[in-house]
C-alpha cells in the first residue's frame, strides 16, 4: 500500500479559481506516481457556487473529497476542520487563489521522506501586495516574536506539508480562537524550511481586510502571550511611583510657599492620563477576560453539513 498525502484547501467564495486550482494541483500530483492522493476541499460556507463546482469534480475524480461547513467559520477553522477529516499520512495545506504554487509539493514530500515533520513554505517576495500590508506584517512579526517565548516563523503563511503526527499534535489543540500560525510554531518537531515567491492571486478578490488583519494580530498576541497584562501593570508600577514623587514635590510646596489654588490644567492632564491608561489596562484585561470566556463554552469549533455527499449529524456519532 502506498502512502497517501492530503492536499487540503479551504474555500470560500473561490467559484472563480475552484477549476484552475484542481486542474494545476492535478497536473503536479499526476507526475508524482509513489503515492496516493486526497484532494480535500474545506467549503467554509460559500455563498457562491463553489460547493457545486467542487462536487462536480468529485463526480469526475473520487480522490476528491470535500467537508462542507455549516457556514462561514474563517480560514482558521477551516483549516482544522479539514486536519480531522483528512486520511493521509501527510497533509499540504494549500490556498485554493493558486497564491501558493502547487509546483512546490514534489520538492515538500521529497523533504518529508527525509524525516521533516513539517515542510513549510518560505516568501522571498510578496507579489501583488502593497506596501502598507508588507509593512504592517513586518512590523506584527517583529511584536509578536518579542512578546512571545515561541519562534514564530517569519513571512510564512499556511502552505506547508505536516507530517501525520504533526497533524495529530494540531488536532490535540481544540482551543476555539485560533492562531494556527502559532500552534504550527508551538508543536515544535523537524521543521524544514523552503523559499519560494509567492504569486498574485489568480482570479477573485482577497477575503481579508484590515479590520480581519487588526483581528489576526491581537488573536496572535493574546493568544500566546501574558506579556501585554505584564505590560499594564508595569505602567501602573511606573506611574504610581512618579505620582508618589510629584506627592511630596506638592506637599514640599505647600509647607515652604503656603497654598495657591493654580494647577487646574496639570490637575486635569494627570486624571485624564491615569483615566486612559486605567481604561487600556481595563481593556487588557477584557481580552483575555473574552477568550477565558469563549474557552469555558466548550462549543464545537465547528459544525458540518455534509462530507463527501454524506449529511453529518453532530460530532459524537461521526467520528
Ligand atoms: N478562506 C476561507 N475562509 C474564509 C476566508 C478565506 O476558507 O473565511 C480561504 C480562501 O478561500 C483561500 C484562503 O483561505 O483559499 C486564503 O484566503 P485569501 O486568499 O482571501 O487570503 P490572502 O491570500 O489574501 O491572505
Ligand atoms: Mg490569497
Amino acid at each position: 500500500m502506498s502512502k497517501v498525502i492530503t492536499i487540503l484547501a479551504p474555500a470560500y467564495n473561490e467559484e472563480e479559481v475552484i477549476d484552475a486550482f484542481y486542474e494545476r494541483v492535478v497536473n503536479v500530483c499526476n507526475h508524482i506516481h509513489e503515492y496516493n492522493f486526497e484532494f480535500l476541499f474545506v467549503n467554509d460556507g460559500s455563498k457562491d457556487r463553489t460547493i457545486d463546482l467542487i462536487k462536480s469534480l468529485r463526480d469526475q475524480d473520487k480522490r476528491v473529497s470535500f467537508v462542507d461547513l455549516s457556514r462561514n467559520f474563517g480560514k482558521e477553522t477551516a483549516m482544522i476542520a479539514g486536519l480531522d477529516y483528512a486520511i493521509g499520512d501527510a497533509v499540504i495545506i494549500i490556498d485554493v487563489d493558486l497564491q501558493d504554487p502547487p509546483e512546490l509539493i514534489p520538492q515538500m514530500i521529497d523533504y518529508w521522506e527525509q524525516g521533516y515533520d513539517d515542510v513549510y513554505a518560505k516568501r522571498k517576495s510578496r507579489a501583488g501586495e502593497t506596501w502598507i500590508k508588507k509593512w504592517t506584517s513586518a512590523t506584527f512579526y517583529k511584536i509578536l516574536q518579542k512578546t512571545t517565548r515561541i519562534p514564530i516563523q517569519k513571512d510564512t503563511g499556511d502552505f506547508r506539508l505536516l507530517d501525520r503526527r504533526s497533524v495529530n499534535a494540531l488536532m490535540e489543540m481544540r482551543e476555539t480562537q485560533r492562531y494556527t500560525k502559532g500552534l504550527f510554531s508551538w508543536i515544535g518537531y523537524n521543521k524544514k524550511e523552503i523559499l519560494y515567491d509567492r504569486d498574485p492571486r489568480v482570479a477573485g478578490t482577497t477575503k481579508w481586510n484590515y479590520y480581519k488583519l487588526i483581528d489576526l494580530a491581537i488573536e496572535g498576541i493574546t493568544s500566546f502571550s501574558t506579556a501585554p497584562l505584564r505590560f499594564s501593570a508595569f505602567v501602573g508600577i511606573v506611574i504610581s511611583v512618579f505620582a508618589f514623587i510629584y506627592m511630596f514635590i506638592i506637599i514640599g510646596k505647600t509647607i515652604l510657599f503656603g497654598e495657591s489654588v493654580i494647577g487646574y490644567p496639570s490637575l486635569m492632564s494627570v486624571i485624564l492620563f491615569i483615566g486612559g491608561i486605567q481604561l487600556l489596562s481595563l481593556g487588557i484585561i477584557g481580552e483575555y477576560l473574552g477568550r477565558i470566556f469563549n474557552e469555558t463554552k466548550n462549543r464545537p469549533l465547528y459544525l458540518v453539513n455534509e462530507y463527501n455527499d454524506d449529511r453529518v449529524m453532530v460530532k459524537h456519532e461521526v467520528k
